[in-house]
């Protein structure tokens, strides 16, 4: 089954007992055994639902995976993968993940004895550097965010092959649709599902996906006591969106691909980081890993002024944290997404003050580039 196929017909899409060509809603939380512990394979909600099923069928297989793992949200997926490990395990972590992967880390699990550190995943040598005797899992992000740096998953699956670590790859910006981590290597795939597989800001979720059976058994059971489940209206809604992910990627990509060219030749603009461009740093091992750069890119206008006067003028672009949906929206890192870190580690990361992310939507692109222009102007 191809990639677009496998959006229709791949999981488990009809219901079995009606035909129904949409899965049903089971908003239900217990079921009816036939004699005590005798069921019929569902017994309690939290431990399985047959809404949530089809959906974690679904997204095994767009990410080529054997058991996925379906939740509350992102953060819930992540919190989970990283009760795989034990206190005093030390983790390595891609030096610009999500913010919310950052607090997790350093506010959260760092009092449970599970330690990490940070490094540059998009020099390898680094990471080797940086692994000690207590290390047992890699997590990196690719692309990142704010500025889409790339780190190469079959380089990083090698190291983790050599030093007997698991790879955890958070594969939200790029979409099952461009990038199957687990196909390069990677042993668990997770996603905020809030933003492209979702797609249309209304749900918050997150999905995980394994390909060892192993660790499949491990996650459900941790999933089955923590409890950070997705409900069964919210499997749906992810279901729903997931049958136009093609659309919607290539959608995105071809106004993403024409925004990134005239922002790249226009004068007031400084820099553009977007993976598609051969003048991004990563555009070759994305070439080779992806099969396209997605639809988040960002761009310099030198000032924090600037960014707040381009800002005001835009009609098109909602100023919003988030991404990944139909509808563009634009934001300032170093005052938003990223506020929260010193401003110091800001510079040293690259996010400026006139920094301004896009979350490119399926609008017509002449009307987005048009707005871009009226604003810069
Ligand atoms: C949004 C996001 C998360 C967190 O997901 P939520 O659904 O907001 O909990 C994790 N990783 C990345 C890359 C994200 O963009």
């Amino acid at each position: 089954m191809r990639d677009k196929t496998k959006m229709i017909h791949g999981g488990i899409s009809k219901d079995e007992r009606t035909g129904a060509v949409s899965i049903p809603i089971y908003q239900v939380s217990t079921f009816e055994q036939e004699s005590a512990g005798q069921h019929r394979g569902y017994e309690y909600s939290r431990t399985g639902n047959p809404t949530r099923h089809a959906l974690e069928r679904l997204i095994a297989d767009l990410e080529s995976g054997e058991d996925g793992f379906a939740f509350a949200s992102g953060m819930a997926a992540i919190t989970t993968v990283m009760m795989l490990m034990d206190a005093g395990d030390h983790i390595l972590l891609t030096d610009d993940v999500y913010g919310g992967s950052y607090r997790l880390m350093s506010k959260v699990l760092n009092r449970f004895r599970l330690h990490h550190s940070f490094v540059d995943t998009s020099m390898p040598s680094e990471v080797e550097k940086a692994i000690t005797k207590d290390t047992k899992a890699l997590f990196i992000e690719t692309p990142t965010n704010p500025l889409l740096k790339i780190t190469d998953i079959e380089q990083m699956a090698r190291i983790a092959k050599k030093h007997g670590l698991l790879l955890i790859v958070d594969n939200t910006f790029a979409s099952p649709y461009w990038q199957r981590p687990l196909e390069l290597g990677a042993d668990i795939v997770l996603h905020s599902a809030t933003k492209y597989i979702g797609g249309h800001s209304d749900v918050v979720a997150g999905l995980v996906v394994v390909k060892d059976s192993g660790i499949a058994e491990k996650l459900h059971f941790i999933q089955n006591s923590t409890g950070g489940i997705l409900g069964p209206q919210d499997a749906w809604l992810l279901m729903r969106g997931m049958k136009t992910l093609a659309l919607r990627m290539e959608a995105i990509e071809n106004n993403s691909t024409r925004i990134a060219d005239y922002l790249e030749e226009h004068p007031k603009v400084s820099a553009v980081h977007y993976p598609g461009l051969k003048s991004h740093p990563g555009h070759n091992t994305a070439k080779g890993q992806a099969s396209g750069y997605g639809g988040m890119l960002s761009f310099d206008v030198g000032t924090e002024e600037a960014a707040d006067r381009l800002i005001s003028k835009l009609n098109y672009f909602t100023l919003a944290e988030s991404l990944g949906a139909v509808e563009s929206l634009v934001s300032v890192p170093a005052k938003m997404t990223h506020a929260s870190i010193p401003a110091a580690r800001r510079r040293e990361l690259g996010i400026t003050d006139g920094l301004i992310r896009l979350s490119v939507g399926i609008e017509d692109g002449d009307d987005l580039i048009e707005d871009l222009a009226q604003a810069l102007e």
